[in-house]
């Protein structure tokens, strides 16, 4: 649909990056659902610096505040509680779609990427606005093809325990292509690898996060199964880098973003072990049920579309977010820093 919206959204997108320096381009209204988590609050981050308006829309599932507080009182700055299983009306130029329960300890048993997903194309589609979907590695499932390429179709147990996650992603895949088709919405799909940095969730139950806490804690790292399982982890701007390229770019997608470098976990937590404390113990644990035995990107899609590759490695970005936890840990205390 070419209403005066998406027209609006096409001139300033053509400008962008064309403008010499000192002359302004008109800002974009942009929607982040779920922008007060971890991946969406560095999004709105650099999206604020760019010059836009944006409105982030959470209901501080797994998000917080403070993840975007430093915004308070900029008038480009909207935080709207609201949870996206709801309908939702507002006027914008593009949809970010971030909002879901991301880890497996908080995405059972919930419609957020259906019903959520549903009601955001609908938003898109009303008002013209471009629509970005983050999906998942997940698709893949337990991945017989390695490396994983967006033309896999992926080895996916339906009725599992982490079918919500992964089956809710497919089908909001399906629905973002069905607007697309039958209705011309104007529609983005990002498949994102396991991404860490500053202000993801502590206790959520991701492996970067529980064993860069454990290690601060001086706790045992828990290592599930045999520790010989496989993912490949990005940090957190290359991953922002990536999605803006994707939302201003001509290609639909979908496009695997994560970082090709791969690693066992328990070479995870060797590097955390580098990282932290060279004491910090291990401790086994029975893995969850369906845990894909390997996992790591194939990129070449979005290198040669969008010109994007991850630049921050595993021993660069990891502390980083090292000191974001042992602040959020121990806060002005110096107690268990190395
Ligand atoms: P996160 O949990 O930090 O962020 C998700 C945000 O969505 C939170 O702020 C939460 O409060 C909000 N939210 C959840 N349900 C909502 C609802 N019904 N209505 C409104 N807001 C809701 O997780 P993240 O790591 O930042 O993930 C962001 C997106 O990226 C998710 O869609 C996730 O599936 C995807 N993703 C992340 C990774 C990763 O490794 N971090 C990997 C693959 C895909
Ligand atoms: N929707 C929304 N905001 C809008 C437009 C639609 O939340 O600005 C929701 C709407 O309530 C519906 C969903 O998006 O549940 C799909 O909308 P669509 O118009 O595609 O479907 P319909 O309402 O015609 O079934
Ligand atoms: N894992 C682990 N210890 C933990 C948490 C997770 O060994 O404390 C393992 C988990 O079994 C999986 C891998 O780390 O094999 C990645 O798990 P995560 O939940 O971070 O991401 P996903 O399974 O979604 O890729």
């Amino acid at each position: 649909p070419t209403n005066h919206q998406s027209n609006r959204h096409v001139a300033a997108v053509h400008s962008f990056g064309k403008v010499p320096l000192g002359i302004k381009r008109k800002g974009l209204r942009i929607v982040v659902t779920g922008g007060a988590g971890f991946v969406g609050s560095h999004l709105v981050d650099r999206l604020i610096a760019r010059g836009d308006s944006v409105i982030v829309v959470d209901n501080f599932f797994t998000g917080r505040k403070e993840n975007v507080m430093h915004h308070f009182g900029n008038p480009r700055f909207e935080l709207i509680r609201h949870d996206v299983v709801e309908p939702l009306l507002l006027e914008v130029d593009q949809i970010y779609h971030l909002a879901c329960p991301a880890s497996p300890v908080h995405y059972k048993f919930n419609p957020t990427n259906v019903v959520g997903t549903l009601n955001m194309l609908g938003l898109a589609k009303r008002v013209g606005a471009r629509f970005l979907l983050t999906s998942t590695s997940e698709v893949y499932g337990d991945p017989l093809q390695h490396p994983q390429k967006e033309t896999y179709w992926g080895n996916v147990n339906p009725i599992g325990v982490r079918s919500c996650y992964d089956e809710g992603k497919r089908t909001a895949e399906t629905l973002t292509m069905d607007y697309h088709r039958g209705a011309g919405v104007e529609v983005r799909i990002a498949r994102i690898f396991n991404t860490y940095g500053p202000r993801m969730c502590l206790d959520d139950g991701r492996v970067v996060s529980n064993f860069v806490a454990q290690a601060l804690r001086k706790e045992p790292m828990t290592v599930y199964g045999d520790g010989k399982q496989t993912r490949s982890f990005q940090y957190v701007s290359d991953l922002v880098e990536g999605l803006m390229r994707l939302m201003e770019g001509e290609h639909v997608g979908p496009f695997n973003l994560g970082n090709p470098g791969e690693f066992t976990m328990l070479e995870l937590a060797k590097v955390v072990q580098e990282t932290i404390d060279p004491d910090a113990s291990i401790e086994y644990r029975p893995n969850t049920e369906d845990d894909p035995h390997k996992r790591k990107p194939d990129i070449s899609r979005a290198k040669e579309l969008l010109g994007w590759e991850p630049k921050v490695d595993l021993r660069k970005g990891l502390p980083l977010m090292v000191s974001d936890f042992r602040q959020r840990i121990f806060g002005d205390h110096k107690e268990g820093s190395t």
